[in-house]
Order: C-alpha cells, then sequence, then structure tokens
C-alpha cells in the first residue's frame, strides 16, 4: 500500500463492481455537483459514534447493525422509514433489557443504493442482460433500457439520503422515540404475535419504572436521555465515485472523513489488500466494517487490521463475519485467534444473513429463520469459548410484514413467499422474525 493517501488514492488500485458508466462527462458534472453540496453527516456526529464503537470493542456496549439489503427509489415515504427506525428501536429496547449493555444502534439506511454482484449478466428466459447493481447505477426491472447504469442515480441518491435522513433526525430527537411512548409503538400488526405481547411486557415494566422515577422525585420527562435516541447510518462504500465526491476534510481537526454516512463497511467481495476499496477506506476517520466470509483467512484479517487499523484503535474495525450457519465453528475460531494472539482491537460483530440465502423451489432467493438463529448462536458459542466478547450483530430486516424469509413465530412457509415479497436484492426479515432474533440474543447473552 503506497502511502500518501488522498480522497482519490484509490483510482491508481483496482476497483472491482465499479459500473461502466457509459458517459464519462455525465459522472464527471454529477461528481463535481456532489462534491459542492453539502455533507449528509457531519464529522463530530461521526466522532460519537467511533466513541460508541470503542465501548463496543471494550465489551461495554453492543452494535446493532440493520436495515434493507437495498434501499429503492420506489420505496420511498415516511411510513416505511418510521417503521425501519421502529424495528431497530424495538429491538434495542429488547435487548438492553434483556443484556443489560448499552445498545448502539446503526441503520442500514440513508445511503445503501449500490450492490456488489456475483455476476455481472442475469438470465431470464432466453435474455442475458447486465446485472442490477443497485438503484444508485440502473433500475431492477428486467428491460435493456432499465439495466444501463445512469450517472444522475449519484445525485438522486444523495437528496433521497437527504431527506430520508431529515426524518430519522426529527423522529430520534423530537419525541418519537421517547421512552415514555414504548407502548405505543406495538399498536401494530405486531401487538397481536406472541412476540408482540412478549414486547409489551417489557414496555409496561420501563413504563413502571419511569413513572417509579417521577414519583421518587427523579423527573424521568426532563431527562434528554430518555426522549433522545442516538441512530446513525451506515451503507456498503461500494461506488466509490460517490464515496469520494462526499469526502471532506474536517475543519476542527483537518482530517478527512466520508461524509455519506456515519459508518461504512467493505463488502465480502471487494476486500482485496491491494483493491480500491481498502485504499479508499484507510484514509478516512469513520469506523469502518470489512465483511469476512468462508474464504477469509487469518493472514488476510491481520493484513485487514494493518491497513485499515494501523494505530490499533478500538472501535475502528468491525468485522463482520458472515459464514453460513454450518460454517461457523470452522472458520471463526481461527481468525479470532490470531487477531487475538496479535493483540489487535476489533469489534466482532455477525451477519447471520449473507451465507444462509437459497433459492426455493419456487425459485424465490430466500433464508430461513432458523439458520439466522442457528448462526447466531454458534457466532456467541465461539465467543464465549474463545474468550472473546461477541460485539454485535447485522441484519437485514425492514417493518414490514413482508414475506421473504421463511419460518418464525409467524410461520412463513414457502408457499407464502409470493404474498408479500418485495425486496429489490436480497430476503429481509419481516418485524416479528425481527423481533423472534432480538429475544433469542437476549436469552443467548443471558447464558
Ligand atoms: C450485503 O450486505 O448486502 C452484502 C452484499 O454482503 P456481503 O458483502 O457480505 O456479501
Ligand atoms: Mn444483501
Amino acid at each position: 500500500m503506497s502511502n500518501p493517501w488522498q480522497p482519490d488514492s484509490w483510482r491508481k488500485f483496482n476497483a472491482l463492481q465499479q459500473p461502466e458508466w457509459p458517459n464519462q462527462d455525465e459522472l464527471q458534472q454529477v461528481c463535481k455537483n456532489l462534491s459542492s453540496y453539502p455533507p449528509l453527516v457531519f464529522a463530530g456526529e461521526v466522532r460519537s459514534l467511533s466513541g460508541h464503537l470503542k465501548r463496543v470493542a471494550n465489551g461495554k456496549a453492543f452494535l446493532l447493525q440493520g436495515g434493507d439489503c437495498a434501499e429503492s427509489f420506489g420505496e420511498f415515504n415516511a411510513n416505511a422509514i418510521r417503521d425501519k427506525l421502529k424495528i431497530l428501536l424495538q429491538m434495542a429496547v429488547i435487548l438492553t433489557y434483556g443484556g443489560g449493555r448499552p445498545i448502539v444502534k446503526v441503520g442500514r439506511i440513508a445511503g445503501q443504493f449500490a450492490k456488489p454482484r456475483s455476476s455481472p449478466t442475469e438470465t431470464q428466459g432466453d435474455q442475458t442482460l447486465p446485472s442490477f447493481r443497485g438503484e444508485m447505477v440502473n433500475d431492477p426491472d428486467f428491460s435493456e433500457s432499465s439495466r444501463n447504469p445512469e450517472p444522475n442515480r449519484l445525485e438522486r441518491v444523495y437528496f433521497q439520503s437527504a431527506s430520508t435522513l431529515n426524518l430519522l433526525r426529527a423522529f430520534t430527537s423530537g419525541g418519537f422515540a421517547d421512552l415514555h411512548s414504548l407502548n405505543n409503538w406495538t399498536r401494530d400488526f405486531v401487538s397481536n404475535s406472541p412476540q408482540g405481547k412478549r414486547y409489551a411486557e417489557i414496555a409496561d415494566k420501563l413504563t413502571d419504572a419511569l413513572k417509579f422515577m417521577d414519583t421518587v422525585g427523579i423527573n424521568s420527562t426532563n431527562t434528554p436521555v430518555l426522549h433522545e435516541v442516538e441512530y446513525f447510518t451506515s451503507h456498503e462504500a461500494l461506488i466509490l465515485d460517490y464515496e469520494q465526491a462526499l469526502t471532506r476534510e474536517d475543519s476542527l481537526t483537518n482530517e478527512y472523513y466520508c461524509c455519506s454516512a456515519h459508518m461504512l463497511w467493505i463488502g465480502e467481495r471487494t476486500r482485496q489488500l491491494d483493491g480500491a476499496h481498502v485504499e479508499f477506506l484507510r484514509g478516512v476517520k469513520n469506523p469502518i466494517g470489512v465483511k469476512l466470509g468462508p474464504s477469509a483467512t487469518a493472514e488476510d484479517a491481520l493484513r485487514l487490521c494493518d491497513a485499515l487499523n494501523p494505530q490499533n484503535i478500538p472501535g475502528r474495525l468491525t468485522f463482520i463475519t458472515r459464514f453460513g450457519h454450518n460454517k461457523v465453528e470452522e472458520n471463526l475460531p481461527k481468525l479470532i485467534r490470531s487477531i487475538k494472539q496479535a493483540g489487535r482491537s476489533v469489534i466482532w460483530s455477525c451477519d447471520p444473513m449473507h451465507g444462509n440465502t437459497f433459492t426455493a423451489s419456487s425459485g424465490y432467493k430466500t433464508r430461513n429463520v432458523d439458520h439466522v438463529m442457528s448462526e447466531i448462536r454458534s457466532f456467541f458459542a465461539v465467543h464465549k469459548a474463545e474468550g472473546t466478547c461477541p460485539g454485535g450483530v447485522h441484519f437485514e430486516l425492514t417493518g414490514d410484514a413482508v414475506t421473504e424469509c421463511v419460518g418464525g413465530s409467524h410461520q412463513v412457509t414457502e408457499a407464502h413467499l409470493p404474498e408479500r415479497y418485495e425486496t429489490t436484492c436480497d430476503p429481509r426479515l419481516n418485524a416479528t422474525q425481527s423481533l423472534d432474533i432480538a429475544f433469542l440474543i437476549t436469552e443467548t447473552l443471558q447464558d
């Protein structure tokens, strides 16, 4: 890795998964516009997240990261944003109550629009077209014109992300996330499910605790921490033209921050040590995640620490492992041991989604909640055996009652998949499945 880093030094490295933009002049103009627009997040907020993640790295807090596989231009409305925030906050309430550690809440939202693909093309019947690469690049509709990469989509992503962030900030500081209204959050389809009832019990107990505080003279109504919630954004930093255009030098510290989101991660397909994504992200101060699948070696993990966290700062680097439920025991211990032996600080987070995708006989891409739970259980068991700290979890989920993953307390079966299969990319847990899993994690944390 050559040293002096610049926001554009990645251009000298091999950048995988970048679209072949048809019109370079248009791309240049769009990037110029983006560089002149206000940042979406600011450095102070990113530093606040880094502080929280330091506590996660030291075993004092737990990271909950989740949201869509891919956000879309079509599903862009207040209810969808509210429900995605709500399900993550409900999971956080369950985890805080049951696990006893503060939860650091990070959405896959307000920028998660670009998808790495295993194959550059996709075939349906006798037609082969370029793959859908996320709405930052092209359109999911299966037609030739839809699949052309269009640079102006980068600007549309910026404005949709700005608007999404605006509502998220309003909700998290404007009373929606107030702990006093915990019970209101369950007045929906979840409320009649067994997990909804379990959630309501926790909400009742917390409401009683708040009443008790008021009774003994601790004014819970005027305590900001009970009214506001810190919620951060994240996405895969895939399309480097976009990420570079939103990178700014912080006037306070003269350090670079990628201001498209608070946290950014490198996907399983773009984590090459000599690749452009590692080069780009090593230079920004944001907390960084790296996905590690079954092909990751102990050596890869150590070299990623060298490249992305040479100063060994706790919380700077999160390894998000995604092996598949029956491969955790084989793959995770060797990575943990080499990192531990080398004295490197990383947050270990579990993505129980991406190693557990399969195609149902009907052709739908799906995941089984049992496999998701099994990967989580193995992840916790391995950490316990190795004496290391399971720092977090990473999910693809939505607040809606979609039928994209099978299993869970509502027993979605393969026959239900066509009913509400709405994702533009990978299958997401629905709201009840997400609560099922939050309860499972608290049970595992208490073991
Ligand atoms: C994703 O998180 O949507 C993704 C593509 O993950 P991975 O890089 O782990 O395959
Ligand atoms: Mn995905």
